[in-house]
């Protein structure tokens, strides 16, 4: 099994510091995963903006484009991200696929480092979608579905050994499977 190569794609203006902290503390929490920052911020499409100020979080996604030699990219974007009829979304993500976007908009604390756990979490679960991952019945797994930011603040930066082994079975698979295509 080779690792997931997982590319943070700043969208918009981005908090460089933020994503740097993210692709160190990434494999540190889901170790069969490599993790780079894009040197280069995409532009936020206009086409996604909505008349209360938010953006459509489908619209962006549709916008990432998986980078060669990656299996994986995260967009991250400071605006406040809406999938209707919900009023907003932490992060969205193909299910069983390879991309995913998150919003610190709704994460910033005046503590820098609660700030990062939480965007750290929203990636993790994100990711474990595009592994096929539904949501966890265990509120302290990561994989358990953000309601609220006291949601994300209970739940760990882990996932449960169960959603684990589920996701290591997920990308052994995808591993294998493209071996054969070889
Ligand atoms: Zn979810
Ligand atoms: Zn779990």
């Amino acid at each position: 099994m080779r690792p997931m190569r997982v590319m943070l794609q700043p969208v918009g203006e981005s908090d460089w510091q933020l994503l740097a902290k993210l692709a160190i503390r990434l494999p540190q929490n889901l170790p069969f995963v490599e993790c780079q920052v894009s040197p280069k911020a995409v532009s936020l499409p206009t086409s996604a903006i909505t008349p209360r100020r938010q953006w459509l979080a489908n619209v962006l996604l549709a916008h990432l484009v998986i980078p060669q030699g990656f299996d994986r990219i995260v967009g991250v974007t400071n605006v406040d991200l809406v999938v209707p009829p919900f009023n907003f979304v932490f992060g969205i993500a193909e299910f069983e696929g390879k991309r995913a976007v998150i919003s610190t908009a709704r994460l910033i604390d005046h503590n820098a480092e609660l700030t990062e756990l939480r965007a750290l979490k929203e990636v993790l679960h994100e990711l474990g979608h595009t592994l096929g991952l539904p949501h966890c019945p265990d509120p302290t797994c990561v994989a358990a579905f953000s309601n609220t930011l006291a949601d994300t603040d209970r739940k760990g930066p882990k996932f449960c050994l169960k959603c684990y082994q589920r996701l290591l079975i997920s990308w052994q698979q995808q591993c294998s499977e493209a071996q054969q295509k070889d």
